[in-house]
């Protein structure tokens, strides 16, 4: 309620129970004095009452405003150890949420309903770039798939460790929902049956990255030098063998992992910077299922994912693995796809540009 009003108001009531008492304590005619003192008190009340219900819920009340990410408490990562075999999964961190992370504005592209069929054409073949030139994947509105109910937070699921022939029952499940990836890929062995998934990948709209080429973490954060190498033979090996030239890449343990602190004091510190001055964008996680770690089933896979996806966030990066194995994660995507799109959520894969850039805090 207006304040001038509310006023003027309790003015006019509490003058005439003030008169009606005059009147009444004067005995000149009580009866008049007590009607004009109870109609005082009448709209006293009323100004009171009328006040209080527009304070509560009247057309100026304002909305609370959505979309706010909320910072889950962070704990110092847990390692479990460098990985012994080249194929052998390692447990990454377990997540965490960097503070920096801000919300930015959701995706524009128009809301689309959830698809159900499959693409209707596969590409066959990888696009063949220009001698001397490299296939790059960027940022492009058309590769987000929202349902109509979007809640305004986007998925971008990420497979590491691959690829292996889980890699192609990951591709088949993701083209039923014309859905894209990112693949944070290990080994440089990309001329033979590897490559051929890297190839799958790419020609059906996902992104590829960086992993490690050995994936041994004795071995790359024992300096600055050793990390670049091996970074470098698997980029080489993207470039040589499919003409592609990755711009995102991924921390073996995630750039918050204090493994590395065993071979080299600060090198995370150094390396997060060094990463991006070369041109690559690195990407942790904020959903962490923990597939690696035992033999989930599907259904475990997808409980753990959804314990962890927050819609209030505009972005949940979803760390999966693709190794050899790995088959319930593939299968796991049949049941997690259809049931986030149901709460609302949509799917986007990562590029060099997506924002908020999940990044975890530096330890070392
Ligand atoms: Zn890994």
């Amino acid at each position: 309620m207006n304040a001038v009003l509310f006023g003027l108001g309790l003015a006019c009531g509490v003058a005439l129970a003030a008169a009606g008492a005059a009147i009444a304590y004067g005995k000149r005619n009580i009866l008049l004095g007590g009607v004009v003192f109870l109609v005082g008190i009448a709209v006293v009340l009323g100004v009171f009452v009328l006040n209080a219900r527009n304070n509560n819920d009247g057309p100026g009340k304002t909305e609370a405003p959505v979309l706010i990410t909320t910072p889950e408490p962070t704990q110092a990562p847990e390692e479990t150890g460098p990985r012994t075999g080249d194929m052998t999964p390692t447990p990454e961190n377990t997540p965490l949420e960097n503070p920096t992370d801000v919300p930015t504005d959701a995706p524009t592209a128009t809301p689309t309903g959830i698809p159900t069929e499959a693409p209707t054409e596969r590409p066959t073949s990888t696009p063949t770039p220009e001698p001397g030139q490299y296939l790059k994947v960027g940022y492009d509105p058309s590769t987000i798939v929202k349902p109509e109910n979007w809640n305004g937070s986007v998925i971008y699921l990420s497979f590491d460790d691959g690829p292996s022939y889980v890699t192609d029952k990951v591709l088949d499940n993701l083209a039923k929902y014309n859905i894209k990836a990112a693949f944070f890929v290990v080994g440089n062995d990309f001329g033979g049956a590897r490559g051929n998934y890297i190839r799958r990948a790419l020609s059906e709209g996902h992104n590829v990255g960086v992993h490690s080429q050995s994936h041994e973490y004795n071995i790359i954060y024992v300096s600055v030098d050793a990390f670049f190498k091996d970074f470098d033979m698997v980029r080489d090996s993207l470039r040589n063998h499919i003409g592609f030239d990755p711009n995102i890449s991924r921390f073996p343990g995630g750039a918050s992992n204090g493994v590395s602190k065993k071979y080299c004091a600060g090198i995370m510190t150094q390396l997060t910077k060094l990463v991006p001055e070369r041109g690559f964008q690195y990407f942790d996680w904020n959903v962490s299922p923990e597939d690696a770690m035992t033999h989930m089933t599907a259904e475990e896979i997808c409980e753990a994912v959804f314990k962890e996806l927050r819609s209030n966030r505009p972005a949940n990066v979803v760390l999966m693995h693709d190794y050899e194995g790995q088959d319930t994660t593939a299968e796991a995507l049949n049941l997690i796809i259809p049931r986030a799109f149901a709460e609302g959520y949509a799917f986007d894969r990562l590029t060099f540009e997506t924002t908020p850039a999940i990044q975890h805090g530096v330890i070392n």
